[in-house]
């Protein structure tokens, strides 16, 4: 018999946790596991699921304001009703929430509705209740964060979004990440005006040049006014709103504020120094290849790591430390060539090198399209797609494949499994497209 309560303890029910947690009982492991807020963490709470439903809302209306230059009559975008969205979003995390938690105890794991802290290596503190592990796991995510700026608690963070009791009038976004523009763009097709402030020339610093070009002037046509390269001076109340100064000196409209400014790993109070651990950067879990600490018996998975912040991969990295420790089946989860998608209207996605980095590393080929699709040749909204691979003239192998337009994401998994697979351009070119799509621009780029 273990000298210990558990064989696993799993700190944080979110993406990275509960697979973990899951797949570590079905190995037979005694697994405990905490979460303190909501099962399923941010990404079904408030992160992936909420924000994906409010963007399949904000395309309704689009849908809506197209649908007459197909014929249809009658069709109008009319009013959003904001209560009925809200009721429909938080059953429907409810009801994901709630299959977390069962998931869990399926497979034979204890949940915890409580904190937990570290007491000392081994132990932890759950609620109130000492509990001792033979190993743990760090899964505890992260939070939005503000600038320290004066009057930064009047605005609002990404939690926020889905608290609001109606939609805002006005609302000035902060930043250029995938937060920013995905809520910019969620925001204004539900009706908001919005403004988009950010520090750079062009959105979503460190993805593909053109790409960021091609967001930029997507962002505008949907009558988002931009603000690039303006940096941030104060908050302050005005009338019954909240305005943005620049440090330009201009002051943005009244309305809501939202900082959309970065997160940082959830790791205060969690007693770390009792495990003797040593923070990183922001407050992260600095971890092996294995994802090991320093202390070899605790783990850290998911946002706390800071490495690539995407729920996907959370799990993924989740599941192969578990198939690894209990499982018999040492692996662990590869960090290249993960796809990614930011939900703008319309989406972004991107899988493997941008033009920039690659040509870093040795002679690269470009071949990219931008085009009107279709749908919009004849709703004639002025929606371009673009699209972009790239690829090493030296072994012809396709490096990176970047998309702006309609299903971008839903192309863009497929494609992830070619370069993962280390497809060439020659292999692109010699696979017949499905007409007429967008996609098949992606085998006919010459
Ligand atoms: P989390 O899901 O954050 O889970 C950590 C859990 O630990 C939380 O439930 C927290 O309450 C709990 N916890 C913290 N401390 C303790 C403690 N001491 N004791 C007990 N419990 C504790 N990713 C995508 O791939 N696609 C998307 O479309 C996407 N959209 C997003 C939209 C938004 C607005 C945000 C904020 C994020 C989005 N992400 C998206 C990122 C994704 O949500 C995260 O990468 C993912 O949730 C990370 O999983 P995790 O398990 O590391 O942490
Ligand atoms: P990001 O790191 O993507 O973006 C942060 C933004 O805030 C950047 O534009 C940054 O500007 C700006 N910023 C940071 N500090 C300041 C400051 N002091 N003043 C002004 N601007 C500032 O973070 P997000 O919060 O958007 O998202 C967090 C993570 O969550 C993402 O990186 C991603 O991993 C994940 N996520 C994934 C999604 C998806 O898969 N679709 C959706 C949402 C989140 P600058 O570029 O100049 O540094």
């Amino acid at each position: 018999m273990s000298q210990y309560d558990f064989d696993l303890f799993v700190i944080g029910g979110g993406s990275g946790g509960v697979r973990c947690a899951r797949i570590a009982a079905g190995h037979g492991a005694r697994v405990g596991v905490a979460e303190e807020r909501f099962w399923g963490g941010t990404c079904v709470n408030v992160g992936c699921v909420p924000k994906k439903i409010m963007v399949h809302a904000a395309e309704y209306g689009q849908w809506a304001r197209e649908a007459p230059a197909f014929g249809w009559t009658g069709m109008r975008a009319g009013e959003h009703d904001w209560p009925a969205l809200v009721a429909a979003r938080d059953a429907e995390v409810r009801r994901l929430s709630g299959i977390y938690d069962r998931l869990l105890g399926n497979a034979g794991a204890q949940a915890f509705n409580a904190r937990a802290t570290f007491i000392d290596p081994h132990t932890l503190d759950v609620g109130g209740r000492r509990v001792t592990a033979g190993r743990i796991v760090i899964a505890v995510g992260g939070r939005p964060i503000r600038p320290e700026i004066p009057g930064c608690e009047l605005g609002l963070v990404s939690d926020d979004l889905f608290e609001l009791k109606e939609l805002p009038r006005q609302i000035t976004v902060v930043g250029s990440g995938y937060i920013a523009l995905e809520f910019a763009c969620l925001l204004r097709g539900l009706g908001s005006e919005v403004d988009l402030v950010y520090r750079q020339a062009l959105p979503l610093r460190g993805m593909d040049g053109e790409l960021r070009e091609a967001m930029a002037e997507a962002l505008t046509s949907q009558g988002i006014r931009l603000h690039p390269g303006e940096t941030l001076a104060r908050l302050e109340r005005v009338g019954d709103g909240v305005a943005l100064t620049t440090g330009s000196g201009r002051t943005l409209p009244s309305g809501q504020v939202i900082f959309a400014t970065g997160r940082v790993p959830h790791t205060e109070g969690l007693g770390l120094e009792r495990a003797g651990i040593t923070p990183g950067r922001s407050g992260c879990v600095p971890v092996t290849v294995q994802q090991a600490t320093e202390q070899p018996h605790i783990f850290a998975v998911g946002d706390v790591t800071d490495q690539l912040n995407l729920t996907p991969v959370a799990t993924a990295v989740g599941h192969a430390l578990a198939d690894t420790l209990f499982g018999n089946k040492p692996r662990v989860a590869s960090f290249l060539n993960v796809p990614t998608a930011v939900f703008t209207s319309p989406p972004a996605a991107m899988v493997g090198l941008t033009e920039e980095v690659a040509a870093q590393e040795g002679p690269v080929e470009i071949y990219s399209a931008r085009f009107t699709p279709m749908r919009h040749t004849i709703s004639k909204q002025p929606r371009k797609t673009f699209m972009k691979l790239v690829v090493s003239a030296r072994t012809r192998r396709v490096l990176g494949a970047h998309m702006l337009g309609e299903d971008a994401a839903e192309i863009m998994q497929g494609i992830a499994v070619a370069i993962v697979a280390g497809a060439t351009k020659e292999d692109f070119d010699s696979t017949i497209g499905i007409h007429p799509t967008a996609a098949e621009e992606f085998v006919t780029l010459r």
